[in-house]
């Protein structure tokens, strides 16, 4: 093929492209009207592009049900009343109790939470910049203090925290009932030296490091070798024994007869099968109690313990 014929051949494809643009816009804009306002010229065009119809409705809804999903759903009193006292009892009458946590508890502490309407993937989405302000001095919300003090109370035995921002380690949560299973980002930790040794540090250690970019610039007092942050990013596996501490999460979970979840959407979690006990017959899976701001259907959530909201 000659040159001229290749620009013939690209101008065409981009002019057949804008057309396709034009249509589609045009489609768009009658299926906004109301039926009934539509003429029949207009009709007989949606008849004719009855894919592209389609295509367009679908997007729509995909639309409709991620709105729905973002905005937040607060009971009224007396609901709220109701499911408080049932929770109060299931936590007394739990033997074995494990609490998942997400960005939702931190929110109070002026921490942005993921994907609420403000959060940071929302944001982010819809091209919005994110400021986060100094997380080095968020202190522990309402909801941590409690979470501390159920445990120390012995009805709480372990939380599994997709939160990096230490508050539970701050509330005074002990280590060993804690796993932070995406780091935390106070923690550095030297892997050359037997056992990995830990520093645990009053500022962010993450500001120098990124995806596959975990060192951070300073060096074990020890062996001199570089430390490293110990967050998990999306598509990365962590193995760090602390603060991940995941023999710590699995162990936890499969002692579990209850487990609560507090503000995360349960997108990432939930894939971890191991923190659902699904390997055990379906009468004896741990009761699951979801408080979260946002709509979670039973639907979306694939597992099948026995789910209240
Ligand atoms: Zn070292």
């Amino acid at each position: 093929m000659g040159r001229a014929e290749r620009k013939a051949e690209a101008r065409e494809e981009i002019v057949r492209r804008e057309q396709h643009r034009d249509r589609r816009r045009q489609i768009s804009r009658i299926l906004h009207k109301p039926a009934a306002e539509r003429s029949p010229g207009e009709r007989e065009l949606l008849e004719g592009y009855a894919e592209l119809v389609q295509e367009l409705e679908k997007t729509r809804q995909r639309r409709e049900r991620l709105r729905y999903r973002e905005q937040e759903v607060v009971d009224g009193a007396e609901i709220l009343q109701k499911k408080v006292l049932e929770l109060a009892e299931a936590v007394r009458g739990a033997e074995n109790l494990v609490i998942y946590t997400g960005a939702g508890i931190s929110t109070a502490a002026a921490i942005p939470d993921y994907r609420g309407p403000s959060g940071v993937w929302t944001l982010l989405n819809k091209g919005r910049s994110v400021s986060t302000g100094d997380l080095s001095e968020a202190e522990p919300t309402f909801t941590h203090m409690c979470i501390a003090r159920l445990h120390k109370a012995g009805l709480v035995q372990h939380v599994v925290s997709q939160n990096c921002d230490g508050l539970h380690l701050r509330s005074g949560l002990p280590r060993d009932a804690t796993s932070e299973v995406h780091g935390n980002m106070y923690i550095e930790v030297c892997t050359s030296c037997s056992p990995h040794r830990e520093y645990v540090r009053l500022f962010d250690v993450t500001e120098r490091t990124a995806l596959h970019k975990h060192n951070t610039g300073r060096s074990c007092h020890k062996c001199a070798e570089e430390l490293r942050d110990s967050i998990v990013h999306f598509g990365e596996r962590g193995k760090l024994a602390q603060p991940l501490n995941w023999v710590g999460a699995v162990k936890a979970a499969k002692a579990a007869d209850v487990i609560l979840c507090l503000g995360s959407s349960l997108k990432i979690l939930k894939k971890y099968h191991c923190l659902w006990g699904m390997n055990r017959p379906s009468t004896r899976r741990p009761k699951l109690y979801i408080v979260n701001l946002q709509v979670r259907s039973k639907r979306n959530f694939s597992l099948k313990p026995s789910l209240k909201r």
